[in-house]
């Protein structure tokens, strides 16, 4: 049995992401990081391949609204956790029709009690006295159990992560090896 509020898998692939490209910033293509936590849902984290975050997602299937719980996880995960505001956080319930035929299906036969609740966390980038353009970014090295957030200027070639960026060689980006193209 799994746990409440867990995604069947044709739910969770309703749910992926289509792509994209990484608006205003690089214009490379996004991708998408699923994360573990102790929260039964879903969690995806779109960014391109600097570390620059589009945006993080967690689904559950739930009658309950997770934006407290999910609010506790990121900043657990955010360098300050202050960078988590409330104002950035926002819910939608996903019903069967938009999520497609196979998970409309899905839910119909399951029970209409619980939709999927999705909690999405924006953060959009600012610009300083300095003139300089920041950006949320993220780490996912294996130094960390977590993934890092933190935010850093978007021109930032070697985003430093707060925990284990400035132990890294020049020319690594918060994703990874920046390879120069
Ligand atoms: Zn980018
Ligand atoms: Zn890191």
């Amino acid at each position: 049995m799994p746990r409440p509020g867990t995604l069947a898998p044709v739910l969770r692939s309703a749910l992926a992401s289509r792509g994209g490209k990484c608006y205003r910033h690089c214009d490379r293509p996004i991708e998408t990081r699923g994360v573990a936590s102790p929260l039964p849902g879903l969690w995806q984290v779109h960014a391109c391949p600097s570390g620059v975050v589009s945006v993080t997602s967690y689904a559950e299937r739930t009658r309950r609204d997770p934006t407290k719980a999910v609010r506790t996880v990121l900043r657990a995960w955010s360098v300050p956790p202050r960078l988590v505001r409330s104002w950035d956080l926002r819910l939608a319930t996903r019903h069967g029709p938009e999520l497609g035929r196979a998970a409309e299906r899905f839910l119909g036969s399951t029970g209409p009690r619980r939709g999927v609740r999705v909690v999405y966390w924006r953060v959009y980038p600012t610009r300083g006295r300095d003139g300089i353009e920041r950006r949320l970014f993220v780490c996912f090295r294996r130094r960390h159990k977590t993934p890092v957030f933190f935010v850093a200027p978007s021109t930032s070639r070697a985003a430093a992560c707060p925990v284990c960026g400035p132990r890294e060689r020049p020319g690594a980006t918060a994703a990874g090896t920046y390879r120069d193209d």
